[in-house]
C-alpha cells in the first residue's frame, strides 16, 4: 500500500519535502493555515544564499562549515524542484560587508574570519556550483577612499565577499506552481494544524488534529511548521530542549521605476541591517533594530499585524534614515519607488540574548535540522539557503 504522508507548513521545508516525496511515489498530504503555499517567512525575507560570512562573530568556523554543503547546492537543487533556471533573480555583484564601529567584531577579526572561510569554500568539492563559480573564493577589504565615498562616518571597514541573495518572492511563485503541478501531492489551505498524536497501531502511525477537531491518520508526518513547528512537537512527545528565540522582523520590499545601481550590501555584526538589489529594479531594505518587532522564548510568537497606511509609511521612513545614515546613495531607491511592501517575517533560532551581544550565542547557526521520533519528522529549517538540499536529504531518508 502506498505510504501516506501528511506533510506541515507549506514553506520552502514543507513544499521541497512533499515535491521529493511525491516523485518517490508516496502520497502526500500539505497542510498550511495560509490561503496560498509560500506565504510566510520563506516569501518575506531576503534570500542570502549563504556561505558563512555574516557568522563572523562565531568564535568557531562551525557555522560556516555547517551552511556550506546546502548553500554551495542551492541553485542544483531549486531547479531540480522548480525546472527553471535562477538567471535574473540573483543579485549581480559580490555582497559588501560594512562593518559598523559598534560591531560586536573587529575589522582584523572580521577580515580573519572572512579569509578562513574563503578558504572553506575553495576547498569544497562543490565550489563551482554555488550561484557562482567559487573556485577561487575571496574576501577583499575595500580600499579607505572607496569606502569613504560609499558609506557614513560609522563604518569602519568594509569588505567585498562573493556571496549572493535571491529574489525570494519569484522563488515562491515557482515553488507554488511546481507544488500544484505535482500529482501526488494534495495541498489543503486555511488549514490550523492544531495536534499530532500516535495512533496505538502496530505500523506507528500518527493522527493529525485539525483546528476544526477532525482528526486524519499517516502513515508518516513531516513538521515543516517553523515558528508554529514546537506546540505541535510536544503533542507529538517530543520536548524541545531549551534556550530557543523566536523573532519577529519586518522588512521593506521596493521596485523603482527605472534601473537603480545601488550595491547588495550589509551593515554587520551587532548593528545590523541590509540592502539586496536583486535585478536593478527589485530592492530588499531591513534595519534590524527597527525591524525587531517581537522576540520571545515560549514555544510560539504570533505574528504582529501587517502595517498598512501610515503606521506603514512611518516604518519606511524609519528604515531609510537608518540605512541612508551609514549608506547615502540607498536614497535613490527610495525616491525612485514604484511600489513599496511593508511585510515580515518568524525567525527561529536555537539560542539565546541579541545580536549586539559578542557573547549571545546567536552569532552560530550550526544547530539546526531533523529530529525523530518513530516515523514523525520535525525540521528546524535554520535557513532558507540550506532548505531545498535538506528537504532532499530528508525525503532521501524517509523514502529510501
Ligand atoms: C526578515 C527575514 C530575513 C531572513 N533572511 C534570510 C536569508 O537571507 N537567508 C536565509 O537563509 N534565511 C533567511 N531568513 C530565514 C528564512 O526565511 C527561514 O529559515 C525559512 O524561510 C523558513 O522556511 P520554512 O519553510 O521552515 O518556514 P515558513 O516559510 O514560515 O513556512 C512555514 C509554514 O507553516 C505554516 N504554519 C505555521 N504554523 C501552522 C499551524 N499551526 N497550522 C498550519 N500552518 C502553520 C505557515 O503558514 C507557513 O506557511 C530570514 C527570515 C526573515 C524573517
Amino acid at each position: 500500500m502506498t505510504r501516506r504522508v501528511a506533510v506541515l507548513g507549506a514553506g520552502i521545508m514543507g513544499s521541497a519535502v512533499a515535491i521529493h516525496l511525491a516523485r518517490r511515489g508516496l502520497d502526500v498530504t500539505v497542510l498550511d493555515r495560509e490561503s496560498a503555499p509560500m506565504s510566510a517567512a520563506s516569501r518575506w525575507n531576503e534570500g542570502k544564499i549563504h556561505l558563512g560570512y555574516i557568522y563572523g562573530a562565531d568564535p568557531t568556523l562551525a557555522t560556516a562549515r555547517h551552511l556550506l554543503p546546502g548553500g554551495l547546492l542551492f541553485a542544483d537543487c531549486l531547479r531540480e524542484l522548480v525546472g527553471t533556471e535562477l538567471h535574473g533573480h540573483v543579485t549581480a555583484d559580490d555582497d559588501i560587508y560594512l562593518v559598523h564601529r559598534a560591531s560586536v567584531a573587529t575589522p582584523d577579526v572580521l577580515g580573519a574570519k572572512f579569509e578562513a572561510i574563503s578558504g572553506l569554500i575553495r576547498e569544497h568539492p562543490d565550489a563551482g556550483r554555488y550561484l557562482v563559480d567559487l573556485s577561487d573564493a575571496r574576501a577583499r577589504a575595500i580600499p579607505p577612499d572607496e569606502l569613504r565615498a560609499m558609506a557614513g562616518d560609522d563604518i569602519v571597514a568594509g569588505f567585498r565577499v562573493p556571496e549572493r541573495s535571491v529574489e525570494t518572492r519569484w522563488v515562491a511563485d515557482r515553488l507554488t506552481d511546481a507544488l500544484a503541478a505535482e500529482r501526488g501531492v494534495t495541498v489543503r489551505l486555511g488549514v490550523e494544524v492544531a495536534a499530532v498524536r500516535p495512533v496505538d497501531t502496530p505500523d506507528g502511525a500518527w493522527g493529525v488534529r485539525q483546528g476544526d477537531g477532525t482528526e486524519e491518520r499517516f502513515d508518516v508526518v513531516v513538521n515543516a511548521l517553523w515558528n508554529g513547528r514546537l506546540p505541535i512537537d510536544v503533542t507529538a512527545g517530543l520536548a524541545p530542549e531549551p534556550p530557543w528565540t523566536h523573532r519577529y522582523r519586518q522588512c521593506v520590499f521596493i521596485r523603482t521605476r527605472s534601473e537603480r545601481g545601488l550595491p547588495s550590501a550589509l551593515v554587520a555584526v551587532g548593528p545590523f541591517g541590509d540592502v539586496k538589489n536583486y535585478n536593478g529594479r527589485d530592492f530588499y531594505l531591513s534595519w534590524y533594530p527597527v525591524g525587531l518587532l517581537a522576540e520571545s522564548g515560549e514555544l510560539e510568537l504570533e505574528a504582529p499585524a501587517v502595517p498598512t497606511g501610515e503606521a506603514a509609511a512611518t516604518f519606511v521612513a524609519r528604515v531609510r534614515a537608518a540605512l541612508e545614515a551609514l549608506l547615502p546613495a540607498v536614497s535613490d531607491v527610495f525616491d525612485d519607488a514604484e511600489s513599496v511592501t511593508v511585510h515580515g517575517g518568524h525567525v527561529f533560532a536555537r539560542g539565546a540574548g541579541a545580536l549586539d551581544d559578542p557573547r549571545s550565542d546567536l552569532h552560530r547557526r550550526d544547530r539546526y535540522g531533523v529530529q525523530r521520533r518513530g516515523s514523525y519528522f520535525t525540521v528546524d529549517t535554520g535557513k532558507y539557503s540550506t532548505a531545498p538540499w535538506l528537504a532532499r536529504e530528508l525525503a532521501h531518508e524517509i523514502a529510501g
